[in-house]
């Protein structure tokens, strides 16, 4: 019995033992499969699922499934920001160059490959310094001196050139191109340069006459009245330029927008004729066909490069010569042309009848009253306009100008 009874107990442990083994064998199996999806997860997180897990595998998956998306917002974060920084980048009007410490390019916008001449898609990696060949750049670079900015000249674009140190290991190299600033500076220190000489010559011319009155208070009549003449003639040079000048300064500021206003073509033209006949007095031919719309515009600009145009013919054809005013429909819009059979201008002179002060002939200009603004007046009432002005011309024989209107100036109504 008692045999029977420890036999019984020996089988019942034996039994216990295996069961419990057998699931602790469960367990470690379940956990060695979870294990492994893990791993598999791990590999491709983006591919594969993790399973939902069983006891404390629930919590630890949750925990990597949150981990794993605050990553990848985090990352779309990151790449949207990166974007809208490069987009901004290239907006720039100046050139960035972002380089490590030791000057390899690691991002460039297109502003600076245009003005450096590089391709951060080929030269990405590649020291700077092998790309910007410039001693100039390179020697800004050796001295170190990045609290001055550098100025440099390249294809023929003057850029100013800032380096800035940052992040200990990195540095930006930021570029701003200076060509027009400097065009236009230079433009206007010529415009001052050639103003004061235009306005010091008469001035001389009347002090000279002023300081003959002085000193000669017995002068004769005939010299008296000839000194007057040629005093009245230089202050009327003066004044012409200066009016001129107001003329072109007005027409250049962008607070005095173009009046948008119907302008009685015909109206205007049989005014331009009657001053072109008295300054003509009678010496020349001149008749006037006017052909074409109405259009909209600035009617006195209009007017000033209408007259310049036709004074110009008379200032520059001799007695007894033909001038032609008119204005006619074309294909392209309305047109206004000027044609006399004057001294005529040369081919290789054309280009720059329109800079300011710029005169073929001085003497004749002076004579005549001319300020050598006309035509740079002239330029910018069509600028305003939306004109162009063409100029045919050939040496002794004759001129024709012509100013060619958008089609859009002529509305219907107008026509
Ligand atoms: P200016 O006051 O000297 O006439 P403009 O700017 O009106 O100045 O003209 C510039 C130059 O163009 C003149 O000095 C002259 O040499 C030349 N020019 C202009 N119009 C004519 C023309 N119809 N025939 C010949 N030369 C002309």
């Amino acid at each position: 019995m008692a045999a029977g009874i420890a036999g019984w107990a020996v089988w019942d442990f034996t039994r216990g033992l295996a069961i419990a083994f057998l699931i602790l064998l469960i367990l470690i199996f379940v956990q060695l499969r979870y294990m492994y999806h893990l791993s598999l997860w791990l590999d491709k997180p983006e591919e594969t699922k993790l399973k939902d897990g069983w006891g404390s595998w629930t919590d630890i998956f949750a925990k990597l499934y949150r981990l794993r998306r605050d990553d990848q917002k985090s990352r779309a974060e990151l790449a949207e920001w990166l974007s809208r920084f490069r987009e901004a980048m290239s907006q720039l009007p100046d050139g960035v160059v972002i380089m490590d410490d030791v000057l390899f390019l690691e991002w460039c916008n297109p502003v600076a490959e245009r003005q450096l001449g590089l391709s951060l898609k080929s030269d990405k990696g590649m020291r700077v310094t092998n790309l910007i060949r410039s001693p100039e750049f390179i020697d800004y670079i050796i001295l170190a001196h990045y609290e001055e900015p550098l100025s440099l000249t390249i294809n023929g674009r003057k850029l100013i050139i800032r380096l800035i140190p940052f992040e200990n290991r990195r540095q930006i190299l930021v570029t701003h191109d200076m060509t027009e600033f400097d065009r236009l500076d230079q433009m206007r220190r010529d415009f001052i340069a050639n103003a004061s000489h235009e306005l010091r010559t008469p001035l001389t011319v009347i002090n000279g006459f002023l300081e003959i009155a002085n000193s000669e208070p017995n002068l004769d009549e005939s010299s008296r009245q000839q000194h007057i003449k040629l005093m009245v003639e230089q202050g009327k040079r003066m004044q012409n330029l200066i009016e001129d000048m107001l003329v072109l300064t007005r027409l250049e500021s962008i607070d005095y927008p173009v009046r948008d206003e119907f302008v009685d073509i015909h109206h205007l033209l049989d005014e331009v004729l009657i001053e072109a006949q008295a300054l003509s007095s009678n010496r020349h031919k001149i008749s006037l066909v006017c052909d074409g719309p109405d259009i909209l515009g600035g009617t006195e600009e209009l007017r000033s490069a209408f007259s310049n145009l036709v004074s110009n013919a008379i200032r520059y054809t001799p007695d007894g010569g033909e001038i032609e005013i008119s204005w006619n429909k074309t294909n392209l819009g309305p047109a206004f042309s000027v044609k006399d059979n004057g001294i005529g201008i040369k081919q290789e002179n054309l280009a720059r009848l329109t800079e300011r002060f710029y005169r073929v002939d001085k003497g004749r200009s002076r004579e005549t009253q001319g300020t050598g603004l006309g035509l740079a007046i002239v330029k910018h009432v069509l600028m305003r306009h939306n004109a162009r002005l063409l100029i045919e011309s050939e040496l002794g024989k004759g001129s024709l100008f012509t100013i060619q209107f958008p089609e859009s100036l002529a509305p219907a109504k107008a026509a």
